[in-house]
């Protein structure tokens, strides 16, 4: 599925991962080159390709889970719909905590959960104004917008949520996706009207 999972990491090296989706041996590794300390697993979103490698990566790092609330049914069966795609899939154990709107902090670690719900019920972007970077998780894309053709989806809501939580933020914020490559909302905002219907 070619998902971004991100690790953000404080000068401090503490840092959390976002959305494992799988290849958790692999992130594992990466990890070690990167002299960070991991505090926290947070989550975009439920799809199964963003959670795929969460109880491996939970287990081995020892940290807490966080999910939004309205994301808790799509990730108790996030199972079904990898089995559907006929994908190998490890279900997660239950998320620690909500992770909801609002400021989220843990020490050094700051971020704004901005509810971007359409393309999955639940569906946060984390933005870090003081680094000028939101992770959109499926929500917004270089040039695309996540796909609501999906269970649980809807397409105003989507476009709402676009334009309310992530073109409200600085033009020059940093938009890194959980697919593909990374844009600025700048870059974004003329493209969103090819989407709306
Ligand atoms: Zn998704
Ligand atoms: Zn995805």
């Amino acid at each position: 599925m070619q998902e971004n999972c991100y690790l953000l990491r404080h000068v401090s090296n503490a840092a959390v991962l976002v959305d494992p989706g799988e290849d958790a041996a692999d992130i594992l590794e990466l990890l070690k080159t990167t002299n960070s300390s991991i505090k926290a697993i947070l989550l975009t979103h439920a799809h199964f390709d963003h959670v795929g490698a969460v109880q491996a990566t939970r287990e081995a790092l020892k940290v807490n889970v966080w999910l939004h609330t309205d994301a808790r049914g799509q990730y108790d069966q996030s199972h079904l719909a990898a089995k559907r795609w006929n994908m190998p899939f490890v279900q997660p154990e239950a998320p620690d905590h909500e992770l909801n709107a609002g400021s989220w902090k843990l020490g050094e670690l700051e971020l704004e959960v901005l509810p971007t719900p359409g393309h999955a019920p639940g569906h946060v972007s984390l933005y870090s104004k003081a680094e000028g970077f939101v992770l959109s998780g499926d929500a917004l894309f270089k040039s695309g917008i996540g796909r609501t053709d999906l269970p649980g989806s809807d397409h105003a809501t989507l476009i709402s949520s676009i334009k309310t939580q992530l073109f409200t933020l600085p033009g020059k914020t940093v938009v890194f996706s959980g697919h593909g490559e990374e844009t600025t909302i700048d870059r974004e905002i003329p493209n969103l009207s090819r989407f709306e219907v």
